[in-house]
């Protein structure tokens, strides 16, 4: 099978506003005919389905949490990219677009990426008519900061909580649609499986997560925008509940699933502090623009960082990258913090942490000025830490954040599937092989209020409205599926927590298929992870009963599915033989240690197919092609 991308034809800068020419429109009158399953109320979600209501569609939302607005994306810190050139520094939509293409390691699809860059204004207006309260410059214009991989400043931020104002705008709107009766909200169901029938996807199937009751939902289209899949690695900066389920269980039942092997980690977390520790705590990217990231030249050395002087510091990044300093791509930040720890340079109790030094910045430009940037990170740094970062330098360690794979989408933003779309971070689309800071929310939010609305009406037209319920014996068989799947997790009584197993998983993806991977060590995780499986099958337990609020039944059907995900990503990461972005393959790197890719062999998307439970699941490649941009050893120096 080839995967059609659907990449319209004609010069790059015009094949969005073509395309949008060319899709099917559903009229007005029709609209209202159909009803549309949006799984999801973070960035992504919540504008897809305010936006679809809007546009006319009856449109159900799913979430786990008790409130659309606790999605994980109300953690997002630092900001959103948007190529306004309001610094009139040499911004342009062809600039977004390049740093994205290159900061992606040449991995990503040319014309999904020039759209988003196209679309990013757009993003900024409509937020702003919301009333997100983005950070002004003294005379009312909006602020801009600087994120990695880019020498403009065009990211656009609320204090340190960008994600949660940019939830709040999106929950508005999704309110005005829930009052209106064009959204119908469940909060706290879980998305347990999804329904396919006749080649087409139809509904899914959820469970109530107050009352256990399994509940069956059927729509025209399914979208999903259930977010990134980092808790694999049990620690991660994501929100405790973020999972790879949704995405999981559609691949199962057919849609191909993109790169799982790219994942990112950030450079600047919270260092791990213990073994019982169930989270890590971002530190962000913004604060790059004016933190200083050094380790003392000598290995070994314990002395405080005060006593240490100038002449015996080094400020690693600044010397090794001129032009980006400390302000290069997350995947270069982090490699280059591990190798200076890896040679005995890190500091701290666990000698796993780098500096990232305020001093200079307060001196140049007085702790007020710092206090009103990144107060309110400095402040969560103390209450975790117990030190104060205006008089000691924060300790940060990389830490697993963001995952660039996802299902497979065309440019429509549709899987495979028929009537699946996928929208966020569940989906594989635009950051390639590195996701640059402050493009996710912009991706999530160019998805979900500037691409489905347009797209979707060019599947809907094509379609008969309400063709499939819940009736379809389709349904039954699956909800009976997923049933029976709870009551076998309940039934095995074994002598080992779920925690205790997700534990065991993330350690071997952290050291087989983290920061460094190679050859040896994948074919090692993928045996023990197999292992694992078998053990977690025999010996798991899971207090409680099916019909009531029961945490660690929800918990165990997601440990189920990362310890069968796992497995694949450790595969993806085993086919890829070169190194790009996310994927560092130890095996593959230049002479100074930089990801060394195989564009001959190797750019393509790796979409695997799922073939049955004991089968080698099949790949599927969708060439990349580069008409725009010429390929190069990426350099940030
Ligand atoms: C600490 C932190 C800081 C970040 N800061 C930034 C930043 O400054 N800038 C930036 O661009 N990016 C940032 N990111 C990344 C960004 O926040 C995420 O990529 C983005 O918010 C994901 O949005 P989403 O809508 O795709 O998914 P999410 O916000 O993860 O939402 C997923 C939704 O799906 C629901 N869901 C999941 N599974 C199921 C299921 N089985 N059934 C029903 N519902 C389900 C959840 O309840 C939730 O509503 C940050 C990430 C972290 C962890």
């Amino acid at each position: 099978m080839s995967l059609d991308a659907k990449i319209p034809g004609g010069p790059l800068a015009d094949k969005w506003d073509r395309h949008k020419f060319e899709l099917k429109l559903v009229n007005p009158a029709n609209k209202r005919k159909y009803n549309i399953i949006v799984v999801g109320t973070g960035l992504a979600g919540g504008s897809a389905a305010a936006s679809l209501a809007e546009l006319g569609y009856d449109v159900q939302s799913f979430c786990i949490q008790d409130t659309p607005r606790r999605a994980h994306s109300i953690a997002a810190q630092g900001g959103i990219n948007a190529s306004k050139n309001y610094q009139n520094d040499g911004d342009s939509t062809w600039r977004l677009f390049y740093d994205t293409v290159k900061g992606g390691d040449f991995r990503a699809r040319e014309a999904n990426v020039y759209r988003l860059a196209q679309v990013s204004g757009n993003i900024i207006d409509q937020c702003v008519a919301q009333g997100v309260p983005f950070a002004r410059e003294y005379g009312g214009t909006l602020a801009n900061r600087s994120f990695g991989g880019a020498q403009v400043s065009r990211t656009f931020y609320a204090r340190g909580q960008t994600g949660q104002q940019l939830l709040l705008g999106a929950y508005s709107a999704l309110s005005r649609q829930i009052a209106a009766g064009k959204v119908t909200m469940y909060p706290r169901r879980e998305m347990l499986d999804l329904v396919v029938t006749g080649g087409k996807a139809r509904g899914i199937v959820v469970r109530n997560l107050i009352t256990g009751q399994i509940e069956k939902h059927a729509a025209d289209a399914v979208v999903l925008c259930t977010g990134g899949y980092g808790n694999v690695f049990f620690l991660s900066t994501n929100a405790m509940a973020s999972n790879v389920t949704a995405a999981f269980r559609a691949h199962k039942r057919g849609a191909f699933f993109a790169n799982p092997c790219y994942t990112q980690i950030h450079p600047t977390c919270i260092p791990v502090h213990g073994t019982y520790q169930s989270k890590l705590t971002l530190m962000s990217e913004s604060l790059r623009n004016d933190g200083r990231v050094w380790v003392p030249k000598e290995a070994g050395d314990t002395r405080p960082p005060h006593q240490i002087p100038e002449s015996e510091r080094s400020y690693y990044l600044e010397e090794k990258y001129p032009s980006f300093g400390n302000l290069v791509p997350r995947d270069v930040a982090s490699r280059n913090a591990k190798e200076q720890c890896d040679v005995g340079r890190g500091v701290g109790e666990t000698a796993l942490a780098v500096y990232l030094d305020f001093a200079d910045a307060i001196k140049r430009d007085g702790r007020d000025v710092i206090a009103k940037k990144y107060g309110n990170l400095f402040e969560m740094y103390e209450k975790i830490v117990a030190d104060d970062p205006y008089e000691t330098p924060m300790m940060i360690y990389p830490a697993v954040h963001y995952t660039m794979g996802g299902l497979w989408v065309d440019y429509n933003l549709m899987s495979n599937l028929d009537g699946l779309f996928v929208l966020g971070e569940a989906n594989f689309s635009d950051h390639g092989a590195n996701r640059l800071g402050a493009s996710a929310l912009m991706q999530g939010l160019a998805d979900g209020y500037f691409v489905l609305p347009y797209t979707i009406g060019g599947y809907l037209a094509g379609v008969t409205p309400g063709e499939v319920g819940t009736n379809d014996a389709a349904f039954d068989t699956i909800a009976t599926e997923a049933g029976d799947r709870i009551e076998k997790l309940l039934s095995i009584g074994g002598k080992r927590t779920v925690d205790d197993f997700h534990r065991q998983l993330g350690l071997i993806m952290w050291d087989y298929c983290g920061m460094a991977r190679n050859n040896a060590g994948l074919e090692k995780a993928i045996g023990l992870i197999q292992e694992l499986r078998g053990e977690f099958w025999q010996d798991v337990t899971v207090p409680g009963s099916a019909g009531d609020f029961n945490q660690s039944l929800e918990r165990a059907g997601r440990v189920a599915d990362f310890l069968e995900f796992g497995e694949l990503m450790c595969k993806d990461a085993l086919n890829r033989q070169e190194s790009c972005g996310g994927h560092f393959n130890e095996e593959y790197q230049t002479e100074e240690n930089e990801a060394l890719r195989d564009d001959e062999n190797f750019c393509y998307v790796a979409a695997w197919e799922h073939t049955g439970d004991e089968n080698a699941p099949n790949l599927h490649k969708e060439p990349l092609v580069f008409e725009n941009v010429k390929l190069t050893q990426r350099s940030y120096k």
